[in-house]
């Protein structure tokens, strides 16, 4: 994980608190539910399909005097028991980086082994470890509380919260509880940003990428591609983008264009196979491509891009 050097006005640092925490638990316990819910807007993909989420994202919860800096991790949930040497070491110094580890427990399935082994990691890791009871609206209390007695025999001196990502329900306390045990420091995003890289920004990168393997010399490394719209539809498992390719000369349109519309094609059939490989689910791609006249001097469209 790097820390930019990013700066942004803010209080002294003796008062300001700023650290990582990673986001950790099961497949489908309600991690990205719960980024989300924290962080007030759609950062990571949520989809009733495990592992939807592949890739580490971060969300970025800016308040007064805090900043916390989440991490999506997948594969921290795998089995300990079936996973390599290096595999486990690797778990454990992504762990080690960050400040806090949210581990999170799908509460109306009970404790697993599985959280029991990722528990036991963070434990290892020797960082601070919040659990994070979710789905406590499909819970009745009576089974919360030995759930709870569970945990904390389990990890004795540990914050447990009940919470319900879907509901709201509790999140702002387990907040508190996580940034209360973040480090003093000073803010290292500047306070707007909620995402350091979202699946937008991937999205364009791969569509990008796929455009200047399949028209290799033929249009400048400069041209730009724009996300219009990106769509999560979890009931369909489906996500639906649509994006657009700025061009600066209107020579260049035929080019990226092909023969009958076959190079586009071709270019979003590739970025599509791989954006469904890296999401998890179904893919589909809408691509335009537009003659935009100097677009890299164009600041609008710069600062959409985010160059
Ligand atoms: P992840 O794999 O851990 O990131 O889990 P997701 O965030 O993708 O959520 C998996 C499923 O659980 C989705 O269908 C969510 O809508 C659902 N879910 C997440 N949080 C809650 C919750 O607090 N209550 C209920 N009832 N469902 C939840
Ligand atoms: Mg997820």
């Amino acid at each position: 994980m790097s820390r930019p050097d990013t700066v942004s006005p803010q209080p002294p640092a003796q008062q300001h608190r700023c650290g990582f925490c990673a986001v950790v638990g099961r497949p489908n316990v309600g991690k990205s539910t719960l980024l989300n819910r924290i962080v007030g807007d759609k950062v990571a993909i949520v989809s009733p399909r495990p592992q939807t989420t592949r890739n580490r994202l971060t969300g970025i919860k800016t308040t007064g005097d805090t900043q916390l800096i989440l991490v999506d991790t997948p594969g921290i949930h795998k089995a300990r028991g079936l996973m390599t040497g290096r595999m486990v070491a690797t778990a454990l110094r992504s762990l080690r980086e960050t400040d806090v580890v949210l581990l999170v427990v799908d509460a109306s399935r009970g404790l697993r082994p599985e959280d029991e082994d990722v528990a036991a990691l963070s434990a290892q890791a020797g960082t601070e470890i919040v659990v994070a009871l979710n789905k406590m609206d499909r819970v009745k209390k009576e089974a919360l509380l030995p759930l709870i007695q569970r945990v904390a025999d389990l990890l004795p001196g540990r914050e447990i919260v009940p919470v319900s990502a879907l509901t709201g329900e509790n999140v702002a306390d387990l907040l508190d509880t996580i940034v209360s045990r973040l480090p003093a420091g000073p803010a290292l995003f500047p306070a707007d940003e909620v995402t350091e890289q979202t699946e937008r920004f991937l999205a364009q990168e791969m569509i990008r990428e796929k455009l200047l393997l399949h028209t290799r010399e033929e249009v400048p490394y400069n041209t730009a591609v724009l996300v219009e719209s990106f769509e999560e539809k979890p009931d369909r498992g489906l996500i639906v983008i649509r994006a657009t390719i700025y061009v600066e000369r209107p020579s260049q349109k035929p080019i990226v264009i092909g023969e009958g519309g076959a190079r586009i094609k071709e270019i979003g059939r590739s970025a599509r196979l791989e954006m469904e490989a890296f999401f998890g689910t179904k893919v589909y791609v809408e691509l335009f491509v537009k003659v935009r006249r100097g677009w890299s001097k164009d600041a609008r469209v710069l600062a959409e891009l985010g160059i």
